[in-house]
């Protein structure tokens, strides 16, 4: 079997996933009590399904479908399957339609998988044996793919990783955690060559880190998610870099996402992000209003579908995002698999604040069931107005029912982080202020303040 990304033949790429698949539609056929219910209300047999050509016979799946019945969507698999199958590795979780997050369950199978994901995803990066990763993704009350997946990358590429733990995750612990300039001098002293982390923090600790006199001399390679990061946020992360000591480090951005446990990442810039195992992940891009599929190249509501899980799976699963898709080899490094080729755009009307994806709903409804809040307003910005990289702020401006302000701001401030994962700044609102007066921005959830990227 060759190399699952640089197949040289489209027509081999496509036999190799169908047979994999197969093991899956089997599966789900007989076991997943979402996809059982919806074949049968609309007479789908597994016979109809013979390979990926015939995804486009099944309904899409919406984030609704999956945060309403999470449980449904994992494989109810019976004693006689294996018990690497079976076994729930761990669960992470993704936003759900209400204050709860949705959980996302992977087997010891799914596991190994997700470890072959996040391996591939460090070979596009052109990531070397030589390589040490420092991981600057804060721990979060729910158990979140970024962190974890940053160390399971580097066990399944047997390279160093250091976790840097900004933040102060516990009260309870106040040793766990660190402050931006401790991270900073963990950064300067580990001698990582990889940064890895939410661009927004990364950025930050890198300006304090400069106006400490540290220097970084062995960054080559910065991963950062998404988080509406164009041209412009990318070449300010490298002078920052080069500003201490880095010679010529390379920004290297992912699309992630909860549902891959991973994510489709560049091999380099601009050459688009790559789905990173197309034995495990078919990707396609669908009209967002009637689901036709659109022609390569066009832009198009992305699906993905699960070709080989066993714990949560989904089938033409829609991510939330619009872009341009191409199945084209890749020009750069020769791999034969989805590509898309623009930045996604959000479809669903979540937010991303500080790498966070956000539901505004589920935040509205957890200030309104607060019997403290007379009104309230929530606002994301920037720390700093007059830089649009600077870090995001979620603002939640409220006036009190009477209860004292500063009682009634922490534990506002402990909801809404427990729903979004955000911690906010909680502000008293002025009795004129137009925010509260019904004029303009009152429909919204959230009023998102930040300039979007060219
Ligand atoms: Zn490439």
């Amino acid at each position: 079997m060759p190399d699952e990304l640089f197949f040289d033949d489209p027509a081999d790429l496509k036999r190799a996933r169908d047979a994999v698949f197969a093991g899956t539609l089997d599966r789900i056929f007989d076991h997943h009590p979402h996809y059982r219910k919806v074949f049968a209300e609309r007479g789908i047999e597994r016979s109809d399904i013979r390979g990926i050509d015939d995804l486009a016979k099944l309904p899409i799946t919406g984030k609704a479908d999956y945060v309403g019945q999470p449980a449904d969507f994992s494989l109810s698999l019976p004693a006689s399957f294996d018990a690497e199958e079976r076994v729930v590795w761990d669960v992470m979780y993704t936003t759900g339609s209400t204050g709860d997050p949705t959980p996302f369950t992977s087997t010891s199978y799914d596991f190994l998988n997700i470890l072959a994901v996040n391996r591939n995803m460090l070979r596009l990066r052109g990531v070397t044996a030589e390589d040490t990763i420092l991981n600057l993704f804060p721990l979060t009350r729910h158990p979140h793919g970024a962190f974890a997946r940053a160390m399971n990358a580097a066990a399944a590429y047997n390279i160093p990783i250091i976790a840097a733990m900004p933040g102060a995750p516990s009260a309870r612990h106040p040793g766990l955690g660190n402050r931006t300039d401790d991270v900073c001098a963990l950064a300067a002293r580990s001698g990582a060559t990889i940064l890895w982390g939410v661009p927004s923090y990364m950025r930050k600790m890198l300006g304090r880190a400069e106006e400490l006199g540290l220097s970084m001399p062995s960054v080559r390679l910065v991963f950062v998610t998404g988080e509406g990061f164009g041209e412009e946020a990318r070449q300010d992360l490298v002078d920052r870099l080069k500003r201490l000591g880095a010679a010529d480090p390379k920004i290297s951005v992912s699309y992630g996402a909860t549902e891959m446990q991973g994510g489709m990442v560049e091999c380099v810039p601009g050459a688009g992000y790559h789905n990173p195992a197309p034995l495990q992940f078919c990707f396609e891009a669908v009209d967002p209003e009637t689901h036709a599929l659109v022609a390569d190249g066009e832009e198009g509501l992305i699906l993905l579908t699960h070709l080989d899980r066993r714990g949560t799976t989904m089938l033409r699963y829609a991510l939330g995002d619009t872009a341009r898709l191409t199945r084209a080899k890749c020009p750069h490094c020769g791999a034969l698999t989805e590509r898309l080729v623009s930045v996604p755009t959000r479809r669903d009307g979540f937010v991303k604040i500080r790498g966070m994806l956000v539901n505004p709903q589920a935040l509205a409804d957890v200030l309104a069931a607060d019997s403290g809040i007379a009104d309230f307003q929530a606002i994301v910005d920037k720390e700093d107005e007059n830089d649009q990289f600077s870090m995001d702020r979620l603002r939640i401006r409220l006036s009190s029912s009477g209860e004292a302000i500063h009682v009634l701001g922490l534990r506002v401030a402990e909801k809404v982080k427990a729903t979004t994962g955000v911690m906010p700044v909680v502000e008293l609102a002025a009795a004129d202020d137009a925010a509260f007066t019904g004029r303009g921005w009152k429909a919204k959830p959230i009023v998102d303040l930040r300039k979007k990227p060219e």
